[in-house]
């Protein structure tokens, strides 16, 4: 944690004792930014106290699948974002107007189904490899 104002430290020093209550486990491996231990999440996630979510990388296959990850990430955001502006044109407009829209927002349903069908299969092929 050398690169740490004392601040931060304090706030890292509290994050980490709320991850630990939080049942997280400290990992020995440190966060690429700040140099703070790493801690796993019930979940699986790995967090920096400071930072977040981090990634760690240590395959070049896990680089691409993490990487996957992260567009899949942007891009469900990205139609979430998408869905909610034609959800708003819909909610003004009479239902006799709306063949257009029903049909773009059918289209990014179907995007964001794939989106999180690819998901599930990138997340359960991270739980086989831990086992
Ligand atoms: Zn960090």
């Amino acid at each position: 944690m050398a690169k740490l104002s004392p601040e931060e430290k304090r706030i890292a020093l509290q994050k980490m004792s709320e991850l630990l209550r939080a049942g997280a486990i400290m990992l020995s491996e440190t966060c690429p930014k700040c140099g703070s231990p790493l801690f796993k999440l019930k979940s699986g996630e790995i967090v920096c106290p400071i930072h977040g979510r981090v990634v760690v990388v240590k395959s070049d296959e896990e680089l691409s699948r993490v990487t996957v990850a992260g567009v899949l990430d942007a891009l469900e955001n990205t139609i979430t974002k998408q869905l909610e502006k034609v959800r708003s044109i819909v909610e003004k407009r009479e239902p006799s107007e709306l063949v257009d829209e029903l049909r773009v927002m059918l289209m990014f349903l179907d995007a964001l189904e794939r989106v999180e069908r690819i998901k599930g299969i990138l997340g359960k092929h991270d739980l086989e490899k831990q086992r």
